[in-house]
Protein backbone atom coordinates (compact mmCIF):
# COMPACT_ATOMS: atom_id res chain seq x y z
CA UNK A 1 0.00 0.00 0.00
CA UNK A 2 1.21 3.76 -0.90
CA UNK A 3 1.76 6.27 1.86
CA UNK A 4 0.75 9.62 1.40
CA UNK A 5 3.13 12.35 2.21
CA UNK A 6 -0.19 14.64 2.74
CA UNK A 7 0.16 17.27 5.17
CA UNK A 8 -2.33 16.05 7.95
CA UNK A 9 -1.68 18.49 10.85
CA UNK A 10 -2.15 22.36 11.18
CA UNK A 11 0.71 24.34 9.17
CA UNK A 12 2.37 26.40 11.76
CA UNK A 13 4.86 28.04 8.93
CA UNK A 14 4.09 31.11 6.88
CA UNK A 15 3.39 30.19 2.68
CA UNK A 16 4.23 32.45 0.36
CA UNK A 17 1.59 31.71 -2.99
CA UNK A 18 1.92 27.87 -1.54
CA UNK A 19 5.57 28.39 -1.01
CA UNK A 20 6.78 27.50 2.87
CA UNK A 21 8.56 30.42 4.69
CA UNK A 22 10.63 30.49 8.01
CA UNK A 23 11.09 33.39 9.74
CA UNK A 24 10.25 35.11 6.11
CA UNK A 25 12.96 33.16 4.18
CA UNK A 26 12.61 30.40 1.91
CA UNK A 27 14.26 27.17 2.48
CA UNK A 28 17.16 27.92 0.19
CA UNK A 29 17.86 30.98 2.09
CA UNK A 30 17.66 29.25 5.44
CA UNK A 31 20.11 26.76 4.00
CA UNK A 32 22.49 29.30 2.52
CA UNK A 33 21.86 30.75 6.25
CA UNK A 34 23.29 27.64 7.82
CA UNK A 35 26.37 27.16 5.63
CA UNK A 36 24.51 23.70 4.02
CA UNK A 37 22.90 20.78 4.90
CA UNK A 38 21.52 18.96 6.69
CA UNK A 39 20.39 21.65 9.23
CA UNK A 40 17.51 22.08 11.68
CA UNK A 41 15.54 25.17 11.44
CA UNK A 42 13.10 26.45 14.10
CA UNK A 43 10.43 29.20 13.83
CA UNK A 44 10.08 31.57 16.55
CA UNK A 45 7.05 32.99 15.37
CA UNK A 46 5.57 29.23 15.09
CA UNK A 47 6.80 28.64 18.94
CA UNK A 48 4.76 32.12 19.75
CA UNK A 49 1.85 31.23 18.07
CA UNK A 50 1.74 27.72 19.90
CA UNK A 51 1.95 29.32 23.58
CA UNK A 52 -0.74 31.95 22.27
CA UNK A 53 -3.17 28.79 20.98
CA UNK A 54 -2.53 27.10 24.21
CA UNK A 55 -2.89 30.06 26.59
CA UNK A 56 -6.10 30.81 24.56
CA UNK A 57 -7.74 27.38 25.50
CA UNK A 58 -6.33 27.18 29.25
CA UNK A 59 -7.32 28.43 32.41
CA UNK A 60 -5.73 31.66 33.09
CA UNK A 61 -4.00 30.94 36.19
CA UNK A 62 -2.77 27.86 34.84
CA UNK A 63 1.10 27.47 34.87
CA UNK A 64 2.83 26.41 31.78
CA UNK A 65 5.73 25.11 32.07
CA UNK A 66 8.41 23.89 29.39
CA UNK A 67 10.29 20.84 29.49
CA UNK A 68 13.61 21.89 27.49
CA UNK A 69 14.77 18.30 27.27
CA UNK A 70 12.49 18.14 23.81
CA UNK A 71 14.93 21.23 22.50
CA UNK A 72 17.71 22.46 24.08
CA UNK A 73 18.91 24.93 21.87
CA UNK A 74 19.47 28.17 24.46
CA UNK A 75 17.73 30.44 21.62
CA UNK A 76 14.78 28.14 21.62
CA UNK A 77 14.91 28.28 25.76
CA UNK A 78 15.49 31.85 25.81
CA UNK A 79 12.56 32.33 23.42
CA UNK A 80 10.58 30.15 25.14
CA UNK A 81 11.30 31.86 29.12
CA UNK A 82 10.16 35.35 27.84
CA UNK A 83 6.39 32.58 26.31
CA UNK A 84 6.09 29.94 29.70
CA UNK A 85 5.77 30.52 33.34
CA UNK A 86 8.77 28.28 34.52
CA UNK A 87 11.22 25.91 32.71
CA UNK A 88 11.57 22.20 33.82
CA UNK A 89 15.09 20.81 33.51
CA UNK A 90 17.00 16.93 33.68
CA UNK A 91 20.61 17.59 34.15
CA UNK A 92 23.21 20.05 34.99
CA UNK A 93 23.78 21.50 31.40
CA UNK A 94 19.89 21.77 31.38
CA UNK A 95 20.04 23.29 34.01
CA UNK A 96 22.45 26.19 33.14
CA UNK A 97 21.05 27.01 29.92
CA UNK A 98 17.67 27.31 31.88
CA UNK A 99 19.69 29.92 34.70
CA UNK A 100 20.96 31.57 31.64
CA UNK A 101 17.79 32.66 30.31
CA UNK A 102 16.80 34.80 33.33
CA UNK A 103 14.18 33.21 34.98
CA UNK A 104 13.38 32.91 38.29
CA UNK A 105 15.47 30.01 39.86
CA UNK A 106 12.04 29.68 41.59
CA UNK A 107 10.16 28.74 38.22
CA UNK A 108 13.21 26.31 37.55
CA UNK A 109 12.49 22.54 38.36
CA UNK A 110 14.68 19.58 37.37
CA UNK A 111 13.14 15.88 37.62
CA UNK A 112 14.59 12.77 36.62
CA UNK A 113 16.02 9.17 38.19
CA UNK A 114 19.26 8.16 39.19
CA UNK A 115 20.09 12.05 39.46
CA UNK A 116 24.23 12.13 40.81
CA UNK A 117 25.10 14.22 44.32
CA UNK A 118 26.76 16.66 42.15
CA UNK A 119 22.88 17.19 40.32
CA UNK A 120 21.59 17.37 43.48
CA UNK A 121 23.87 19.62 44.64
CA UNK A 122 23.89 22.01 41.69
CA UNK A 123 20.23 22.44 41.93
CA UNK A 124 20.06 22.99 45.57
CA UNK A 125 22.95 25.69 45.41
CA UNK A 126 20.98 27.20 42.49
CA UNK A 127 18.08 27.34 44.35
CA UNK A 128 15.92 25.60 41.62
CA UNK A 129 13.10 23.16 43.11
CA UNK A 130 14.10 19.35 43.15
CA UNK A 131 11.46 16.55 41.80
CA UNK A 132 12.70 14.40 44.12
CA UNK A 133 11.86 10.66 42.79
CA UNK A 134 13.03 8.85 45.72
CA UNK A 135 13.83 8.61 50.01
CA UNK A 136 17.77 8.89 48.56
CA UNK A 137 17.11 12.45 46.68
CA UNK A 138 15.23 13.75 49.50
CA UNK A 139 18.09 12.78 51.85
CA UNK A 140 20.47 13.86 49.22
CA UNK A 141 18.83 17.35 48.81
CA UNK A 142 19.02 18.03 52.60
CA UNK A 143 22.29 16.65 53.01
CA UNK A 144 23.71 19.00 50.14
CA UNK A 145 21.48 22.22 51.35
CA UNK A 146 22.87 21.44 54.74
CA UNK A 147 26.24 22.05 53.60
CA UNK A 148 25.73 24.81 51.55
CA UNK A 149 23.85 26.44 54.89
CA UNK A 150 20.62 27.17 52.68
CA UNK A 151 17.03 25.99 52.77
CA UNK A 152 16.24 23.55 49.94
CA UNK A 153 13.16 23.05 47.88
CA UNK A 154 11.74 19.69 47.61
CA UNK A 155 8.84 18.06 45.63
CA UNK A 156 8.09 14.82 45.40
CA UNK A 157 7.18 13.12 42.14
CA UNK A 158 4.68 10.47 43.07
CA UNK A 159 3.89 7.77 40.76
CA UNK A 160 0.73 7.09 40.87
CA UNK A 161 -1.26 3.51 40.78
CA UNK A 162 -3.08 4.11 37.81
CA UNK A 163 -1.39 4.83 33.96
CA UNK A 164 -2.76 7.21 30.99
CA UNK A 165 -4.17 5.37 28.40
CA UNK A 166 -3.79 5.82 24.40
CA UNK A 167 -0.22 7.75 25.69
CA UNK A 168 2.80 7.35 23.16
CA UNK A 169 4.80 6.71 26.64
CA UNK A 170 3.81 5.46 29.62
CA UNK A 171 5.16 7.10 32.75
CA UNK A 172 3.06 5.82 35.83
CA UNK A 173 1.34 3.16 37.02
CA UNK A 174 2.70 -0.66 38.37
CA UNK A 175 6.49 -0.48 38.71
CA UNK A 176 8.44 2.78 37.69
CA UNK A 177 11.44 3.94 37.97
CA UNK A 178 9.96 7.26 37.81
CA UNK A 179 8.45 9.19 41.01
CA UNK A 180 7.80 7.53 44.87
CA UNK A 181 4.98 5.00 44.66
CA UNK A 182 1.37 6.75 46.28
CA UNK A 183 1.42 4.61 48.83
CA UNK A 184 4.83 5.03 50.31
CA UNK A 185 4.00 8.98 50.04
CA UNK A 186 3.00 9.58 53.93
CA UNK A 187 6.53 7.74 54.76
CA UNK A 188 8.42 10.00 53.22
CA UNK A 189 6.46 13.33 54.07
CA UNK A 190 7.19 12.01 57.66
CA UNK A 191 10.74 11.49 56.99
CA UNK A 192 10.92 14.98 55.10
CA UNK A 193 9.30 16.35 58.31
CA UNK A 194 11.58 14.93 60.57
CA UNK A 195 14.37 16.74 58.68
CA UNK A 196 12.63 19.60 58.97
CA UNK A 197 11.66 19.98 55.53
CA UNK A 198 8.16 21.04 54.18
CA UNK A 199 7.71 19.64 50.58
CA UNK A 200 6.63 22.31 48.36
CA UNK A 201 4.96 20.50 45.22
CA UNK A 202 4.04 17.25 43.98
CA UNK A 203 4.36 15.89 40.47
CA UNK A 204 2.71 13.62 38.78
CA UNK A 205 3.84 13.06 35.65
CA UNK A 206 1.66 10.47 33.64
CA UNK A 207 2.94 10.18 30.12
CA UNK A 208 3.69 12.11 26.91
CA UNK A 209 2.44 12.38 23.11
CA UNK A 210 -1.14 11.34 23.50
CA UNK A 211 -3.49 12.24 20.85
CA UNK A 212 -6.85 10.87 22.90
CA UNK A 213 -8.55 14.36 24.52
CA UNK A 214 -10.49 11.98 27.18
CA UNK A 215 -7.84 9.80 27.80
CA UNK A 216 -5.54 13.29 28.68
CA UNK A 217 -8.74 15.05 30.69
CA UNK A 218 -8.89 11.75 32.56
CA UNK A 219 -5.45 11.60 33.28
CA UNK A 220 -5.43 15.01 34.45
CA UNK A 221 -8.50 14.77 36.24
CA UNK A 222 -7.30 11.47 38.08
CA UNK A 223 -3.72 13.32 39.62
CA UNK A 224 -5.36 16.23 40.95
CA UNK A 225 -7.66 14.21 42.61
CA UNK A 226 -4.65 12.32 44.15
CA UNK A 227 -3.04 15.53 44.63
CA UNK A 228 -5.72 16.71 46.78
CA UNK A 229 -6.26 13.71 48.75
CA UNK A 230 -2.64 13.61 49.44
CA UNK A 231 -2.98 17.51 50.60
CA UNK A 232 -5.68 16.90 52.95
CA UNK A 233 -4.65 13.69 54.65
CA UNK A 234 -1.13 14.89 55.10
CA UNK A 235 -1.89 18.67 55.57
CA UNK A 236 0.59 19.28 52.71
CA UNK A 237 1.14 23.36 52.35
CA UNK A 238 2.18 22.78 48.74
CA UNK A 239 3.37 25.97 45.95
CA UNK A 240 2.69 23.49 43.37
CA UNK A 241 0.64 20.97 41.76
CA UNK A 242 2.73 19.86 38.53
CA UNK A 243 0.19 17.54 36.57
CA UNK A 244 2.37 16.55 33.98
CA UNK A 245 1.12 17.42 30.32
CA UNK A 246 0.67 14.54 27.91
CA UNK A 247 -0.34 16.40 24.64
CA UNK A 248 0.85 15.28 21.59
CA UNK A 249 1.28 16.34 18.29
CA UNK A 250 0.47 14.54 14.60
CA UNK A 251 3.02 13.08 13.01
CA UNK A 252 1.74 10.22 10.67
CA UNK A 253 -1.09 9.69 8.08
CA UNK A 254 -4.58 9.43 9.83
CA UNK A 255 -3.67 11.65 12.91
CA UNK A 256 -5.48 14.78 14.13
CA UNK A 257 -4.52 17.88 16.05
CA UNK A 258 -4.98 17.35 19.44
CA UNK A 259 -8.55 19.10 20.51
CA UNK A 260 -7.78 21.38 23.23
CA UNK A 261 -11.46 22.66 23.77
CA UNK A 262 -12.68 19.96 25.85
CA UNK A 263 -8.73 19.88 27.48
CA UNK A 264 -9.29 23.55 28.66
CA UNK A 265 -12.86 23.16 30.01
CA UNK A 266 -11.61 20.02 32.11
CA UNK A 267 -8.47 21.86 33.68
CA UNK A 268 -10.74 24.86 33.83
CA UNK A 269 -13.01 23.06 36.51
CA UNK A 270 -10.21 21.12 38.13
CA UNK A 271 -8.62 24.88 38.74
CA UNK A 272 -11.48 25.72 39.95
CA UNK A 273 -11.12 22.74 43.00
CA UNK A 274 -7.60 23.39 43.18
CA UNK A 275 -8.18 27.19 44.09
CA UNK A 276 -11.09 26.18 46.61
CA UNK A 277 -9.06 24.12 48.44
CA UNK A 278 -5.76 25.34 48.80
CA UNK A 279 -2.95 28.09 47.32
CA UNK A 280 -1.30 25.86 45.18
CA UNK A 281 -0.99 26.51 41.15
CA UNK A 282 -1.37 24.38 38.66
CA UNK A 283 1.25 23.43 36.22
CA UNK A 284 1.28 21.83 33.15
CA UNK A 285 4.83 21.04 31.34
CA UNK A 286 5.42 20.19 27.95
CA UNK A 287 8.28 19.60 25.62
CA UNK A 288 7.03 18.78 22.40
CA UNK A 289 3.76 20.48 22.35
CA UNK A 290 5.31 23.51 22.13
CA UNK A 291 8.32 23.22 19.69
CA UNK A 292 7.85 19.92 18.09
CA UNK A 293 5.47 21.30 15.11
CA UNK A 294 7.98 24.72 15.21
CA UNK A 295 10.87 22.72 13.51
CA UNK A 296 11.80 21.42 10.13
CA UNK A 297 15.24 19.42 9.26
CA UNK A 298 16.08 19.93 5.70
CA UNK A 299 18.73 18.00 3.49
CA UNK A 300 19.08 17.77 0.15
CA UNK A 301 19.24 15.38 -2.72
CA UNK A 302 22.47 13.94 -3.17
CA UNK A 303 22.14 11.15 -5.86
CA UNK A 304 18.80 9.75 -7.40
CA UNK A 305 18.80 5.62 -7.91
CA UNK A 306 16.85 2.95 -9.06
CA UNK A 307 16.72 -0.08 -7.98
CA UNK A 308 14.86 -3.33 -8.95
CA UNK A 309 11.72 -0.76 -9.68
CA UNK A 310 12.27 1.21 -6.66
CA UNK A 311 13.53 4.79 -6.73
CA UNK A 312 15.61 6.17 -4.20
CA UNK A 313 16.25 10.18 -2.97
CA UNK A 314 19.83 9.18 -1.56
CA UNK A 315 20.35 12.84 0.40
CA UNK A 316 22.05 14.10 2.85
CA UNK A 317 21.04 13.47 6.15
CA UNK A 318 19.18 11.01 7.93
CA UNK A 319 19.27 8.93 10.93
CA UNK A 320 22.75 9.74 12.38
CA UNK A 321 21.19 12.93 12.52
CA UNK A 322 17.26 12.85 13.17
CA UNK A 323 16.76 8.92 14.96
CA UNK A 324 13.61 9.55 15.77
CA UNK A 325 12.42 10.12 11.68
CA UNK A 326 13.81 7.22 11.15
CA UNK A 327 11.53 5.02 13.64
CA UNK A 328 14.17 4.47 15.49
CA UNK A 329 13.24 6.52 18.73
CA UNK A 330 10.76 4.16 20.74
CA UNK A 331 8.08 3.77 17.92
CA UNK A 332 7.13 -0.07 17.23
CA UNK A 333 6.20 0.19 13.47
CA UNK A 334 8.32 2.59 11.45
CA UNK A 335 5.40 5.75 9.96
CA UNK A 336 6.16 8.34 7.89
CA UNK A 337 6.89 11.91 8.93
CA UNK A 338 5.41 14.62 6.83
CA UNK A 339 7.88 15.49 4.24
CA UNK A 340 7.97 17.97 1.07
CA UNK A 341 9.68 18.53 -1.59
CA UNK A 342 11.38 21.84 -2.44
CA UNK A 343 12.15 22.05 -5.91
CA UNK A 344 10.85 19.27 -8.38
CA UNK A 345 8.21 18.95 -10.89
CA UNK A 346 4.64 18.69 -9.10
CA UNK A 347 3.48 18.06 -12.67
CA UNK A 348 5.09 14.54 -12.44
CA UNK A 349 4.48 12.69 -8.61
CA UNK A 350 6.31 9.89 -8.41
CA UNK A 351 7.00 6.94 -5.67
CA UNK A 352 10.24 7.68 -3.69
CA UNK A 353 11.88 5.73 -0.97
CA UNK A 354 14.16 8.72 0.63
CA UNK A 355 17.35 7.23 2.27
CA UNK A 356 20.71 8.23 4.06
CA UNK A 357 23.84 7.96 3.69
CA UNK A 358 25.01 5.82 6.53
CA UNK A 359 25.38 2.21 5.42
CA UNK A 360 22.53 0.37 7.40
CA UNK A 361 18.92 -0.25 6.28
CA UNK A 362 17.04 1.88 9.03
CA UNK A 363 18.73 4.82 7.16
CA UNK A 364 14.99 5.70 6.12
CA UNK A 365 14.07 8.85 5.81
CA UNK A 366 10.87 8.50 4.08
CA UNK A 367 9.75 4.94 2.89
CA UNK A 368 7.40 4.80 -0.14
CA UNK A 369 6.10 8.34 -0.13
CA UNK A 370 5.28 10.08 -3.32
CA UNK A 371 6.79 13.56 -4.13
CA UNK A 372 6.88 15.83 -6.93
CA UNK A 373 9.78 14.29 -9.58
CA UNK A 374 13.01 15.58 -7.88
CA UNK A 375 16.14 16.13 -9.48
CA UNK A 376 19.90 15.92 -7.90
CA UNK A 377 20.14 19.47 -5.46
CA UNK A 378 16.66 19.41 -4.25
CA UNK A 379 15.70 19.94 -0.96
CA UNK A 380 14.03 17.42 1.58
CA UNK A 381 12.19 19.37 4.71
CA UNK A 382 11.12 16.47 6.84
CA UNK A 383 8.26 18.25 9.24
CA UNK A 384 7.58 18.26 12.78
CA UNK A 385 11.13 18.31 13.51
CA UNK A 386 11.09 20.54 16.83
CA UNK A 387 11.52 18.21 19.93
CA UNK A 388 13.50 15.17 19.81
CA UNK A 389 15.55 15.71 17.08
CA UNK A 390 18.99 17.21 17.42
CA UNK A 391 19.84 16.20 20.73
CA UNK A 392 18.00 12.92 20.64
CA UNK A 393 20.39 11.36 17.87
CA UNK A 394 23.58 9.20 17.51
CA UNK A 395 24.68 12.75 16.11
CA UNK A 396 28.64 11.03 15.81
CA UNK A 397 27.38 7.53 14.48
CA UNK A 398 29.62 7.00 11.33
CA UNK A 399 31.30 10.17 11.88
CA UNK A 400 29.55 12.90 9.68
CA UNK A 401 30.04 16.60 10.84
CA UNK A 402 26.88 17.88 12.45
CA UNK A 403 23.89 19.82 11.21
CA UNK A 404 23.65 23.51 11.61
CA UNK A 405 20.85 24.63 13.84
CA UNK A 406 18.49 27.75 13.64
CA UNK A 407 15.81 29.97 15.58
CA UNK A 408 14.61 31.96 12.64
C1 LIG B 1 10.12 14.46 29.00
C2 LIG B 1 9.35 15.08 30.06
C3 LIG B 1 8.40 16.07 29.74
C4 LIG B 1 8.09 16.47 28.33
O1 LIG B 1 7.37 15.50 27.65
P1 LIG B 1 6.75 15.87 26.22
O2 LIG B 1 6.12 14.63 25.75
O3 LIG B 1 7.87 16.32 25.35
O4 LIG B 1 5.76 16.96 26.44
C5 LIG B 1 7.74 16.68 30.77
N1 LIG B 1 7.99 16.35 32.05
C6 LIG B 1 8.88 15.40 32.40
C7 LIG B 1 9.08 15.07 33.83
C8 LIG B 1 9.57 14.74 31.41
O5 LIG B 1 10.45 13.79 31.77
Amino acid sequence: MEKTAAIHHSDWHAREQGKLRIGGYSPEQVCAIAGGTPCYVYDRAAISARVEQLRAALPPALELHYAIKANPMAAVVQHLATLVDGLDVASQRELQIALATGVAPGDISFAGPGKSDADITAAVAAGITLMAESLAQVDAAIDAAECLGIAPRIALRVNPAFELKASGMKMTGGAKPFGIDSEQLPQVIDHCRQRGVEPCGLHLFTGSQNLNPEAICEAHSAVTALALELIDAEQLQLQFINIGGGLGIPYFPGEQPLQLAPIGVNLDRLQQQVAARCDASLVLEMGRYLVGEAGLYLCRVREIKQSRGTTYLVVDGGLHQHLANSGNFGQVIRKNYPVELVGGSPQQPTQVTVVGPLCTPLDIVADKVTLPKACVGDLVVVRQSGAYGFTASPRDFLGHPHPCELLL
